[in-house]
Order: C-alpha cells, then structure tokens, then sequence
C-alpha cells in the first residue's frame, strides 16, 4: 500500500490523508512532552493505549449526543477521522484543583473546586498557549459568539457525561482538555469534538488513593506511566487483548491474529 501523504505532525499524533475527501487518518505517537516540549521522552506503547482510550471515549460521547470527529479506528495506532478546522482554543474543565490553576491561585492540589469551572487557553507553542477570556476569543475572531457559547455547553456535557463514567470504573476526573473543529456537510458547519480524550489530555486518580494514572506520572517524574494508562483501559474494559499485543509496535501477536482470523 502507497504511503499516506502527511498533513501535520505534532507532539504526540500525526495526521494523514484519508482514503476519501473530507477524511484523515489519526496516527499515535508514543512521544509524550509537558511543559511546552521542554521535557520530551518516548513511552513505550503509549499511542497504542491512547488509541484505543480515546476510540472509547469519543464513540460513547457520539452515544450520548456528543457530535465528534472520529470515524472508526483502523489499527493499532490510527484511526479514520473527519477533517475540522480546528478552533484555536484550548478548552479546559476542572472539578477538582491541580496543575495550573493550583499554581496560579495557590489552591493546594486535591481540593474540590466549588462547581466545574471552565477555561480557554490559546493554542500557540511560541506563547506558550496562555490562559485568555471569552472577550479575547470572540474580540480575537478564534470562535465566534455562538461557536463559544456550542463548544462551553458542550465542554459541561462531556464533563458530566466523564464524570459518571469514570467514577463507574473508580477513577476521579480531576480536569481535562478538549478541542474542537468545524465540521462543513452540505454547507452547514457545525461545531464538533475533535483531537483525543486520553490520560494525555485527562487527569485522573484512584477513587479512593487518589493514585495518579495520567500524564502528571510523567510531568512529576513518578514512573510507571505507560502502566498508569494501561490501568486506566483495563478500567474501562477495553484492553481485553493487552496481554496478546506488542505495545512497543502496535502489532497484534500471533495469538491474537490467529484469534481472529478463525471467529471468520
Ligand atoms: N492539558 C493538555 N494539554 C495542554 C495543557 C493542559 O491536555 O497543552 C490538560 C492537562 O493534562 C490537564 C488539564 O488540561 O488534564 C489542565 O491542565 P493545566 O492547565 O493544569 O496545565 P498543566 O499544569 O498540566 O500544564
């Protein structure tokens, strides 16, 4: 097979040309990087957990009423997605205090927050995506009013939606990231989740330990990062074949490529 004409590369995905218009392929790196790239290193068998992770998450956002841009996965690394333009904006949700805004405001990390609190971030590396208001967003042209107004009700939704559904498989969702795009079909654009929903994008720790699972293992130097994800996915139920896969290379092992060529 040809291959596919690279479009973007980024920090932890690469995006392809897809096999019709209008569609890319969403390949996983295994690169993770925090603090704006200065720290850089490569976690065996992380795209492949994110892969399927956000695969899961986005087709039970889709169920509950959540358009997004995925498609389907096709492999162990990629998956098909619709094309966006991608807002330029960062949305974070928050429920309990950690990371920046425990800096910021000096709230100590581990501390409710008195509702879900939503923020926007401007997405530039150079500036190192700084935190900005509604007023510069709209004052800006990023999104419009109406984009804004889409993507903040949407961002609860996804919030309470996660909620639940960590909480189901003991894990607290102490904040996460999304992005969003603008999806063109018969001339209606419409707002829709975009990139990936992962322990990349998500904090998330133990009901009960407050064990972290997420990225902060790899900002704070805790080890065990790829194993923090992987528990995440067992978790959910979505990691049956984990012990019959190559993490490092995404490739099935005999075991499993024998499993299913005998269910046809
Ligand atoms: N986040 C992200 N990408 C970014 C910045 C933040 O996915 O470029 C996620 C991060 O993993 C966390 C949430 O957004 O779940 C809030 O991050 P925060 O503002 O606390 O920044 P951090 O201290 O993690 O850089």
């Amino acid at each position: 097979m040809p291959r596919r004409r690279r479009i973007y590369e980024g920090k932890a995905k690469v995006l392809f040309e897809g096999p019709e218009p209008g569609t890319l392929v969403q390949y996983f790196k295994d690169d993770a990087t925090a603090f704006n790239a200065q720290k850089h290193a490569l976690i065996e068998g992380k795209g492949v957990l994110n892969n399927r992770i956000s695969e899961y998450l986005m087709l039970r956002l889709a169920e509950v009423g959540v358009p997004t841009h995925f498609v389907k996965r096709l492999n162990m690394r990629e998956q098909l997605i619709r094309q966006v333009e991608i807002i330029p904006i960062e949305v974070v949700v928050r429920n309990v205090a950690a990371g920046s805004i425990s800096k910021r405001l000096g709230i100590a990390e581990g501390t409710p927050l008195p509702r879900s609190i939503v923020e926007y971030y401007y997405k530039d590396d150079a500036l190192g995506d700084p935190l900005v208001t509604e007023e510069h967003i709209t004052a800006f042209g990023w999104a419009s009013p109406p984009d804004l107004d889409d993507m903040f009700n949407m961002a609860l939704r996804i919030n309470d939606y996660m909620t639940g559904l960590f909480m189901g498989a003991g894990l607290k969702l102490i904040d996460f990231k999304v992005e969003f795009g603008r999806l063109v079909t018969d001339d209606v654009e419409q707002i829709v989740l975009a990139d990936e929903i992962s322990p990349d994008s998500c904090r998330l720790w133990d009901i009960t330990t407050n064990e972290i699972f997420d990225k902060d293992r790899f900002r704070k130097d805790l080890g065990g990062v790829v194993e923090g994800y992987r528990e995440v996915a067992r978790r959910l139920g979505i990691l049956q074949e984990a012990n019959v896969t190559d993490l490092k290379t995404g490739e099935p092992h005999a075991a499993e490529v024998e499993e299913s060529t005998s269910e046809k």
